[in-house]
């Protein structure tokens, strides 16, 4: 059957489709590790568990409201107080089916044909195909480890057009690992405050910081947080992917306009979901911390052993749990014709599994994923490293 231009217009996404070509190979019997991760590895906490049983025996199996319950939009309200100093009202706030659905929503709810959104390189892939999906144009601002794979305010500037409606701002950052300090969000916000640019805020990793806090740059000013919507949700830092809970905080008119978006399509976020990540909210943080130790450990290994690595460059990343390696002169010395073509070599003869970071705007880079145990990473950085010194 004809699919619709819309359809044909996006590309599937690139990170999923490694997944699954790694457990194929695994489930033939290979022995496969995989650096592709995009989830803890952990098991969402019993107690988040636990505290969802009792939701769905005490009968929260039901409809609620398009946007979400008001016990879990008030837990959110005071997460940002506490966590982030924003003070929000309830009819700032929109639950949805995880962040990817939020930020679907939004761009739905508020762009129009031909309105610019400013997307930095490395990007999260569903960025861009979600804005052409809201028949938005993505105007991609390229940035490499020049600039430790941030924006400035210079680079901002050379892309603004008069459709500019949007930016988007990742930190820290899948696929990089960057997180922005104070300094050069402040630098951005002195900017965009003399803008009308909305920045969509994704903070989903905020919790997985392990050198410096994360800010969220609408915390820098009323202006900011006027025009900043915040995308976050409990799926990285409770290790809760699977429960599809997403949120944003914002514009009351943008929330009015995702829950009317979300009332004709999915309705609510599933109600046990929701259950959940109030249970997860209102966990004791500490679990937070041993989780952040746990990763810290992993990212300071995983970047020891990846330096061993002949012809390759890496920053070390700040936050989440990936590496964002530069391989192009490591690919070359190997006899590849591009980075793409040296990581699908090494999925067939070593068995490791690691993204191309072309899927993210990125084409020298490779994302490698820290969550799994150090045992693992350490075999696959290690098969890495000796397919290279076979190879060139
Ligand atoms: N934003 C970024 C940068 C992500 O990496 C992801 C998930 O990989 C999401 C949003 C979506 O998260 P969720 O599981 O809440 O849909």
């Amino acid at each position: 059957m004809e699919l619709s231009q819309r359809i044909k217009n996006i590309t599937p996404s690139q990170t999923l489709a490694i997944t699954a070509k790694s457990r194929d190979l695994k489930a033939q019997g290979v022995d496969v590790i995989s650096l592709s991760a995009g989830e803890p590895d952990f098991n969402t906490p019993d107690e988040i568990i636990e505290k969802t049983y009792e939701a769905l025996k005490a009968g929260q199996t039901k409809y609620t409201s398009a946007s979400g319950i008001t016990e879990l939009k008030e837990a959110i309200i005071e997460k940002m107080k506490r966590d982030n100093g924003l003070d929000y009202e309830l009819s700032e706030v929109f639950v949805g089916t995880g962040a990817k659905h939020v930020l679907y929503n939004l761009f739905q709810a508020t762009l129009d044909p031909g309105d610019e959104v400013l997307i930095p390189t490395p990007y999260w892939v569903s960025y861009t195909e979600q804005v052409k999906l809201a028949e938005g144009n993505p105007v991609i601002m390229e940035t490499d480890e020049s600039t430790s794979f941030k924006i400035t305010p210079e680079i901002i500037d050379r892309h603004v057009t008069d459709r500019t409606r949007m930016l988007l701002l990742n930190s820290p950052s899948n696929p990089s690992g960057m997180v922005y300090t104070e300094e050069e969000l402040r630098s951005l916000a002195e900017y965009l405050e003399k803008t009308d640019i909305v920045v969509v805020a994704d903070e989903i990793y905020e919790t997985l910081v392990y050198d410096h806090p994360h800010i969220s740059i609408a915390s820098f000013s009323d202006k900011m947080k006027s025009n900043t919507l915040i995308v976050n949700g409990v799926s990285k830092s409770h290790s809760m992917t699977g429960w599809r809970i997403g949120y944003v905080c914002g514009d009351s008119d943008v929330v009015k306009g995702m829950t009317a978006l979300s009332s004709h399509s999915t309705s609510n976020p599933a109600t046990p979901s929701q259950w959940a990540a109030l249970a997860a909210y209102n966990m004791d943080p500490s679990y937070l911390e041993e989780y952040n130790r746990t990763f810290k450990e992993r990212r300071d290994k995983a970047y020891e052993n990846l330096m061993e690595i002949p012809y390759i460059d890496c920053i070390k990343p700040e936050g989440a749990f990936y590496l964002f390696p530069n391989f192009a002169e490591c690919a070359r010395q190997c006899g590849f014709d591009g980075v793409d073509a040296f990581v699908e070599a090494v999925l067939e003869e070593v068995h490791v599994a690691a993204v191309p970071g072309s899927g993210f705007g990125s084409p020298d880079n490779i994302r490698l994923s820290y969550s799994l145990s150090i045992e693992d990473m350490t075999e696959a950085l290690d098969r890495i490293r000796k397919f290279v010194e076979q190879h060139s």
